[in-house]
């Protein structure tokens, strides 16, 4: 099943890629099921956001509150990879917990998704998603 997200979504995410230049942009991804509805971007507080993100503990504890108070559920995270790789990295795959939640990654002028792969607790890899673009 296709991850639906609007052509507005789509075009605020490579502007917020191109944004952040040779560092990884980063944030949340809110919507229903298979529907993105909304994105957060988030403060990347990785040690090395060149070649790495973290999304700021801060905002992801208050959008959790959020959620409990009915905003939209979070359904993923989106990242930037200014080195172009359209795919998960080997550190996207170390980092990925097996939640069931979307991976957005944007590189070289595109958005592709992806579901993290689990064996029992551990992440193995991740799953191409395909994405279709709305509006
Ligand atoms: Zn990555």
């Amino acid at each position: 099943m296709p991850l639906r997200i609007s052509r507005k979504h789509h075009d605020e995410l490579l502007k917020l890629a191109l944004a952040a230049g040779n560092q990884e942009c980063c944030g949340l991804l809110l919507g229903r099921n298979d529907r993105l509805f909304d994105i957060v971007s988030c403060v990347n507080v990785a040690d090395n956001p060149e070649q790495n993100f973290e999304l700021d503990p801060v905002e992801l504890l208050s959008r959790h509150k959020a959620v409990r108070r009915g905003g939209e559920p979070i359904i993923g995270y989106f990242h930037s990879h200014p080195n172009g790789l359209a795919r998960p990295s080997e550190t996207d795959v170390a980092q990925a917990v097996a939640d069931g939640r979307y991976w957005l990654i944007i590189a070289a002028d595109g958005v592709t998704a992806w579901k993290p792969l689990s064996e029992g607790a551990r992440v193995i890899g991740f799953e191409s998603i395909p994405i279709l673009v709305e509006g």
